[in-house]
């Protein structure tokens, strides 16, 4: 980044490399000598001895100065802040020091009118990325901007944050901005392509994992950028073959996070990976499908790679879920406690065609004694206690004997099915709700 180390005095050098290294004793000396020499930058690109070392990752040098009342928000020549420095170059206990001593996460610099978020977020640094976010969601940011529209705040070219974590493959970080309330349909409206979403410049940037992601949160494959292409047209002109067939309008449709239903934006830590990880693995089974035959079969992770199956062989088969006859369940309903799988609870809630005429769709039901589904939680096996996790067993057993006697008809319609993927065209238009929120203007420019 060229941080031109061009001095002027033998002292300003030496400051310079002090800090640049990290050498707290040598600072402290040249400073004692002489103390103005704190507020000099370098000639051309004019660092400030704050951006040198928030780009370096010198916590302590970073804390001394800030000590010293220097201002977190100096400038260099670029417009660009130490905080910005520090998030572009990954260095998490910098990003945390500049934040805590004040520093504004809501300045633009001069070279693409972007902030310290978008350069996590373009540098793929995801611990960086959450601490701006969560400073966000505390400071007058929040208040006086709106944290939807921080977590969607354009660059010069109208690029969101989400937009350059999809173009630069980082998919940990598309993933976070997502769960942050990003847009997935966002169009830049000038960024490189003018109009084009989130999902063309994954297909451009040839992630299948940012595409994943995307596709999971209901991005629209025939979303046209301003030259009309689709993001599959996209994929196949720069050759990400594998990229173009899960983008290809013609293949299976994968499942969406159901994120506008109620409790599942109320869904503990717990509840939440876990279902977020059932989806991804359906989603990755029906790629395995659609790239069947294609020269982009790529070999998956060994089925002992998630945790869940590890479960399967500690549990007896009296667990298995009684819709799927499958899985083991994880997740119980609140308040009737009737229990079944993560993927269950997915095809319950999921609907992969938005049907955005769909004003008030109906909130989904307890399939088995079609009660409303007030809270999931992840059904706790207690590993180290025998007789607690006989008691639950039994209770467990004694709770599906009753299920079956039930034998609601909504029971009988699920069982019958037998890959929970046939169901998700159920209650498809529960997605409305969310598109009506991305369809308003946010004015973020
Ligand atoms: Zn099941
Ligand atoms: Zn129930």
């Amino acid at each position: 980044m060229g941080q031109g180390l061009s001095c002027g005095s033998g002292d300003e050098h030496g400051l310079f490399s002090a800090v640049q290294c990290g050498d707290v004793e040598t600072l402290k000396a040249v400073l004692e000598k002489n103390p103005s020499l704190i507020h000099h930058s370098t000639v051309y690109d004019r660092q400030s001895a704050l951006h040198i070392a928030a780009a370096n990752g010198q916590i302590e040098v970073v804390t001394m100065l800030l000590n010293q009342s220097v201002n977190p928000d100096l400038l260099n020549r670029y417009k660009q802040t130490p905080l910005m420095l520090a998030a572009m170059h990954g260095k998490i206990s910098c990003v945390q020091k500049l934040i805590e001593a004040g520093a504004n996460i809501l300045k633009f610099d001069s070279l693409n009118g972007r902030t310290c978020l978008h350069y996590a977020a373009y540098y793929g640094h995801s611990e960086c990325l959450k601490a701006i976010l969560s400073s966000a969601r505390t400071s007058h940011v929040a208040a006086s901007w709106g944290y939807a529209r921080f977590v969607n705040v354009r660059d010069g070219k109208g690029a969101t944050p989400l937009h350059l974590a999809a173009r630069q493959r980082r998919p940990e970080c598309v993933h976070i901005l997502l769960d942050n309330g990003a847009l997935v349909c966002a169009s830049t409206g000038g960024y490189g392509f003018p109009g084009s979403t989130p999902l063309h410049l994954a297909a451009r940037g040839g992630s299948l994992d940012c595409i994943r992601e995307l596709l999971a949160w209901g991005a629209d494959r025939l979303h046209r950028d301003a030259s009309g292409r689709i993001p599959y047209t996209v994929a196949l002109r720069y050759h990400h073959g594998a990229c173009a067939a899960l983008l290809n309008p013609s293949s299976a449709e994968p499942l969406v996070w159901p994120s506008p239903l109620k409790f599942i934006s109320q869904l503990n830590e717990e509840a939440k990976a876990l279902l977020e990880r059932a989806l991804m693995e359906a989603n990755k089974e029906r790629e395995k499908n659609i790239l069947k035959g294609t020269d982009y079969s790529s070999p998956s992770p060994t089925p002992s790679d998630s945790g869940m199956d590890d479960n399967i062989s500690e549990v007896s088969d009296t667990e298995v879920c009684c819709i799927c006859f499958d899985q083991i369940c994880t997740i119980e309903v609140q308040d009737c406690g009737h229990q079944m799988c993560a993927h269950c609870v997915l095809a319950l809630c999921c609907h992969n065609k938005p049907k955005p005429t769909t004003t008030s769709p109906p909130e989904p039901v307890c399939p088995f004694c079609r009660s409303n589904i007030v809270q999931l939680h992840v059904i706790k096996v207690t590993k180290d206690d025998d007789i607690d996790r006989d008691i639950s067993s039994k209770l467990r057993k004694s709770r599906r004997s009753r299920n079956f006697s039930e034998g609601s008809s909504s029971f009988k319609g699920l069982s019958a099915v037998s890959s929970f993927g046939k169901m998700t065209g159920r209650g498809s238009g529960r997605i409305a709700a969310e598109n009506e929120w991305i369809d308003k203007p946010l004015s973020v420019d």
